[in-house]
């Protein structure tokens, strides 16, 4: 029977043993932390072909349990000024509607699921490196000084993938986008509350989004523009020193933005947005990435759902597919022109974010009379991608 070696614990880590294991093949997740991944404390929204990947692998129920809908977005000016409405999937009857959770919440669901199944995640095993035997097997090292054996390695480490080094040493790193996020929550905020969707604010040197969860907290983030932050930015700013700097930020603007963070207590977290928009090469015969390993994009809200639909469809290849290495290039077939198509969708989002003055005051003029012609929210091609457990993976 064939073992996979699966390096993270993270989205695509868990729910790609899961996939796996419906499809007869044995694995064991190997995860660097105690516990899950890091930012556990921001919060997702999984959209309808994400949430359709998890249905293939009978994991949407739980997943559901722990979400609230996000059926649209209301988007506003930096002068406060309704621009109109837009659906957040692509409206497609049968579609299920996009869901917000934390993000520590998807981790534990998954770990859920996979411990349900008789999955074995192990943590506390940091991937260092990894060989390959005359017969094709791998060997990885975990920096315990441990190491396991498998038919193959599917390196699910993230957007900071030692596996994708270890498959190309010339692999290129995460890009940083020129944008950071604050995010927050708070139970007492004027802002307006927007159940079952979100607000998105257009601020002069900001973009902001919330949600308000079924037990009434808000739920906000802040992209704004500036220099990637330093790990020590990032774990020594406190809300207040946040605080102080987003009111600042949104002193040019008249919307509920500012009523939201001066709300918000000592629960604000920061990180950096990166993309990686080519990886050249995706597997090695006997070791492959997927998920952020892989490809990542940070403004298009689809890298959670990026990372469930390569784990269906890189299960589906290893179990349709005769030989390892055949497999791994049958997956890349089927992924890569759409993963980087996503991640260019995803930059051309994040430029969006922070227009010219010129490029803002068209929008604030266009953008109610498009949103009136009833635009779909996501492109069919992206929220409308289902993938069929049950479709054999041809090769020709
Ligand atoms: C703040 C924030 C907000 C986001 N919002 C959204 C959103 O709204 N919608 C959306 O779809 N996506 C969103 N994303 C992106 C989404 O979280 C990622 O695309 C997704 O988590 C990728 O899944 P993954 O399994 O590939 O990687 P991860 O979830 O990052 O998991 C990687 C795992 O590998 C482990 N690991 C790393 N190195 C090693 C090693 N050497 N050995 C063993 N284990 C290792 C890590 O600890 C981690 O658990 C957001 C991301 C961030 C940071």
């Amino acid at each position: 029977m064939t073992t996979a070696l699966i390096i993270g614990g993270g989205i695509a880590g868990p729910a790609t043993a899961m996939a796996l294991h419906k499809a007869g093949i044995r694995s064991v997740v190997h995860e660097a932390y105690d516990a899950a991944a890091d930012e556990a404390g921001a919060f997702v929204t999984l959209m309808e072909n994400g949430l359709d990947a998890l249905r293939a692998i009978d994991a949407l129920e739980p997943v559901l349990d722990r979400s609230f809908a996000a059926a649209g977005v209301d988007f506003t000016s930096s002068s406060g000024r309704d621009l109109g409405h837009v659906p957040m999937g692509d409206g497609r009857p049968g579609g299920a509607t996009p869901r917000t959770l934390r993000r520590a919440s998807l981790y534990r669901v998954l770990y859920e699921e996979a411990a349900r199944r008789g999955i074995d995640v192990v943590h506390g095993k940091r991937f260092t490196g990894a060989t390959t035997t005359a017969d094709g097997r791998v060997v990885a090292s975990f920096a315990d000084g441990s190491t396991a054996e498998g038919d193959l390695l599917i390196g699910a480490d993230g957007l900071r993938s030692t596996t994708r080094r270890v498959i190309d040493p010339d692999a290129p790193g995460p890009r940083y986008t020129g944008l950071n996020t604050v995010f927050g929550y708070t139970r007492d905020s004027t802002a307006p509350a927007s159940p079952d969707g979100y607000r998105m604010i257009y601020g002069k040197r900001s973009f902001v989004g919330y949600t308000t969860a079924p037990d009434g907290e808000t739920w906000w983030f802040v992209n704004m523009p500036g220099p990637e932050l330093s790990r020590t930015e990032i774990t020594g700013t406190t809300s207040d020193q946040w605080r102080e700097r987003l009111l600042a930020l949104f002193a040019q603007d008249r919307t509920p933005a500012a009523g939201l963070v001066a709300a918000t207590g000592n629960t604000m977290i920061s990180s950096n947005t990166y993309d990686l928009p080519r990886l050249p090469v995706w597997h090695n015969g006997s070791m492959v990435v997927i998920g952020d390993a892989a490809h990542a994009a940070a403004h298009a809200g689809q890298g959670g759902s990026m990372a469930l639909e390569d784990s269906v469809v890189l299960a589906k290849c290893l179990r349709d597919v005769p030989g390892v290495p055949q497999a791994l290039a049958a997956y890349e077939g089927l992924r890569r022109e759409r993963v980087e198509r996503v991640v260019a969708m995803s930059a051309r989002m994040g430029d969006d974010k922070m227009p010219s003055r010129l490029k803002r005051a068209l929008r604030d003029a266009m953008m109610p009379r498009l949103l009136a012609r009833g635009r779909p929210g996501t492109p069919g091609w992206l929220a409308g991608h289902r993938i069929e457990w049950q479709e054999p993976v041809t090769v020709s």
